[in-house]
């Protein structure tokens, strides 16, 4: 089995063991490959030698994310002048699937995404609702109209759309998978004044 093959049956399975990720949204029926070039971060680049410690159900994830880290497509859409230096260096996300991922899909879009440690995301918000699933790592989240939440491997946290949101890193770095659905699945997340 390929490597990005490997990853996407490790996130299946933790999907669908997972109560809160298969209530959100099932895993999607339509998948098909469809050729993505590999693009590295410098998050990525260094994902071997990274600490991440999940938990007994989210372990699998990570080692198979590991193996498949230098040929998946790795992306960045905030600039420098939007989130900074630092925050470029250490942040980094994967369409595992969706409009544009390594396996199409039409119904939801999964992505993996990694966040260095003591780094704030600072508040943005998308059309898409949001599901957010701890892998390694922990953060504080904060969004509009919801109390904080300090979410750690296991946890699930959602934003419903357009709902702004915020998330602070803490000293280990932060991997989570997350999910779309609905209106606004192949749009982007932008910054917003909170
Ligand atoms: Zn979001």
């Amino acid at each position: 089995m390929s490597a990005i093959n490997g990853l996407l049956q490790a996130v299946r399975k933790l999907h669908e063991a997972t109560p809160e990720l298969c209530d959100y949204a099932p895993w999607p029926d339509d998948l098909s490959s469809q050729q993505v070039l590999p693009e590295a971060c410098v998050a990525s680049e260094s994902l071997g030698v990274r600490s991440l410690r999940g938990t007994r159900a989210t372990a699998p994830v990570i080692k198979a994310l590991r193996r498949a880290a230098p040929e998946l497509h790795w992306k960045q859409t905030y600039s420098e002048a939007e989130v900074g230096r630092r925050f470029l260096d250490t942040y980094g996300y994967v369409e595992l699937f969706g409009p544009e991922g390594h396996f199409r899909s039409a119904k939801l879009r999964g992505y993996i995404g990694i966040w260095g440690p003591d780094l704030t995301y600072d508040w943005h918000d998308h059309e898409a609702e949001e599901l957010y699933f701890t892998l390694a790592g922990r953060a504080v989240f904060a969004a509009r109209g919801a109390p904080n939440a300090m979410m750690r491997p296991g946890l699930a946290r959602a934003h419903m759309t357009h709902q702004p949101h915020l998330m602070i890193t803490l000293d280990q770095p932060y991997l989570a998978y997350a999910l779309w659905r609905g209106a606004g699945l192949d749009g982007l997340p932008r910054m917003v004044r909170p």
